[in-house]
Parts: structure tokens; C-alpha cells; sequence
């Protein structure tokens, strides 16, 4: 299982897969596909069109 990240575009709030967001029902191990499309940004509400994937 490999897990990427995601940075949003606007605010560099990081969406770990493999952390998830538990603060916002997304759990660990989520894939970015699985993410549903309503959620956003906890940082700045961006929407996951605004994220792209980053290489850490
Ligand atoms: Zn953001």
C-alpha cells in the first residue's frame, strides 16, 4: 500500500493519505479518490480541485 499526499494549492495544507482527517470523518488510510468531493480544505475551505499531489 503506497499513500501520497496532497497539498491544497492555496493555503500548502498537507492531505495525508495515509493520516486522513479524523478531525473531519476522513479516516486513516483514505485515498484521495475516496475522499468525498464535498469535503474542503480545513485550512481554507478549498475545494479538492485545488489540491494537487506533491512527492515528499
Ligand atoms: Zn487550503
Amino acid at each position: 500500500m503506497e499513500y501520497k499526499t496532497y497539498m491544497c494549492v492555496i493555503c500548502g495544507y498537507m492531505y495525508d493519505e495515509e493520516a486522513g482527517d479524523q478531525e473531519h470523518g476522513i479516516a486513516p488510510g483514505t485515498k484521495w479518490e475516496d475522499v468525498p468531493m464535498n469535503w474542503t480544505c480545513p485550512e481554507c475551505d478549498a475545494k479538492k480541485d485545488d489540491f494537487e499531489m506533491v512527492e515528499v
